[in-house]
Parts: C-alpha cells; sequence; structure tokens
C-alpha cells in the first residue's frame, strides 16, 4: 500500500550508512515515522525533501506496517530559515513542539498549518520581532492541542477585564491580583492589559492574520513569558532546542 501526502518533517536520525529515520507531520495520516533508506547518499532524489523543516509532496510506503519514503518532492525548504541560526534554532524548536503535540496517525490539519504559518512568517517577514513569533506559536499551539487558556475574566469574581490581571500556569485562567487566594496553589504570572488583547487576538482571531499585531516593552516581555511558561507547566518538560536558541539570544 502506498500513500502520497504532504509532509514536513520535523525530526531525522541519521540510521546505518546511509539512511535516515524521519518524524513526518504529514497532512493526511498526522505524524508517523518512516524511514529514508539511501537518502544520505550522493545523488539521491529524495535527499532534499528529507531534512530537518522541508516541505514536500511525498510517496510513502507502507511495508509490513513501516512507511518508507519513495519520493519527495520538495516544495518549500524555507531558505531563509536555514541561513540565519536563530531563526533555525526557533524553527526547530516550532517542530519539536508540533512533535510532541501531534498526535500519530491523526490528522491535525489547524496544528500542521500553524507550524507552516510560523516557518513561512520567519523564513519571509524579517521584520517581525523573533519573540512574537514566538509567543504566538506557543499560545495558538496549545489552544489547537487542548490546552485553550481561558481568558474572559476573572475566574474567581467574574470581573473582566480582571483587576491587576494575572495569569495562572496550572490551572490555565486569568485572575485579579486581590483573588489570588481562591484560585488554587500554583505560580500566577501578570498579563496586562494590552498583553490580554494580544492574545485575545492570538487566541480568538483569524488564524491567517496570526502575527499582525503590534506589542512592545513590558507588555510583550509578559505575553512571551507566560507563554513559555504555561506551556512548559502544562506539558512538564522542558526542550533541548528551546535551550539553543535562548542560548543564542542571551549571549
Ligand atoms: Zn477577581
Amino acid at each position: 500500500m502506498h500513500i502520497t501526502t504532504k509532509a514536513l518533517v520535523l525530526r531525522t536520525v541519521d540510521y546505518k550508512e546511509s539512511d535516515k529515520i524521519l518524524t513526518l507531520f504529514t497532512q493526511d495520516q498526522g505524524k508517523l515515522t518512516a524511514s529514508a533508506r539511501g537518502c544520505r547518499k550522493k545523488g539521491s532524489a529524495i535527499a532534499a525533501g528529507c531534512q530537518l523543516l522541508a516541505w514536500s509532496e511525498m510517496v510513502l510506503y507502507d511495508y509490513q506496517g513501516r512507511w518508507s519514503v519513495k519520493e519527495a518532492a520538495v516544495e518549500r525548504l524555507f531558505q531563509g530559515v536555514r541561513d540565519d541560526i536563530e531563526r533555525l534554532a526557533l524553527g526547530c524548536y516550532f517542530a519539536e513542539a508540533a512533535e510532541l503535540l501531534a498526535v500519530e496517525g491523526l490528522p491535525s490539519r489547524s496544528l500542521l498549518s500553524l507550524t507552516l504559518n510560523s516557518l513561512h512568517t520567519l523564513d519571509t517577514m524579517q521584520e517581525k520581532p523573533l519573540p512574537l513569533v514566538k509567543a504566538a506559536f506557543e499560545w495558538r499551539a496549545m489552544a489547537l492541542a487542548g490546552y485553550e487558556p481561558l481568558i474572559d475574566g476573572c475566574a474567581v469574581c467574574g470581573a473582566n477585564p480582571p483587576e491587576n490581571p494575572r495569569f495562572h500556569l496550572r490551572e490555565g485562567v486569568l485572575h485579579c491580583a486581590k483573588c489570588r487566594g481562591e484560585v488554587g496553589e500554583g505560580i500566577s504570572m501578570p498579563l496586562s492589559i494590552p498583553a490580554l488583547a494580544a492574545l485575545d487576538h492570538i487566541l480568538h482571531g483569524d488564524p491567517k492574520r496570526l502575527f499582525s499585531f503590534r506589542l512592545e516593552g513590558e507588555p510583550m516581555k509578559q505575553l512571551a513569558d507566560a507563554a513559555e511558561a504555561y506551556l512548559h507547566t502544562q506539558l512538564e518538560r522542558g526542550f533541548s532546542t528551546l535551550d539553543y536558541y535562548k542560548s543564542l539570544t542571551l549571549s
């Protein structure tokens, strides 16, 4: 049996002398693992499409329950991401997060389009600040994966907007600073009114206009810090790609 599907390469591991094992995010089958035989040999026709972050039309064969890449016609390599180490590190973090949030064998077109849209933005929109792209990806990815934060008012007293709004990482809700005691244990982070307006745009706006907002200074920092902390709190793990991205941006 074979299928033809578009696929984004989320992860590659070298295998044997000239093969790779790929984690693919496919349009039709969701996440799956496939071997790419001979793709590291000189002149391999599938080499380009089997690189990390390549988006291709692939023909995959299923042999005894294992997928193998027969053809890969590249549609996007996101060259602007590959040419810049910070953008590449951030793109790899998006891929690692998407790999964790996608479900094996279950199509998730909205998460796939978010990942592609984010790579496209890194690739072509040099003027977009990277912290903005990163925060929008993180919040939206969490919402699509079933961790949508509730941001319509204080979860305790209902005030909308909450007074001195804070976001509770474990509960995924907003609350007023004075209602802190009623929300439960765990960390809350400040999200000012401008940061909340941006978050509302990210969660409830047109996905095609996801990155079409401006936010600067302290509100941008709040939006970015809470996005990362929320993702880490809910998923209970860190990301080696993110550690690498941060090592670049801090130096
Ligand atoms: Zn309240």
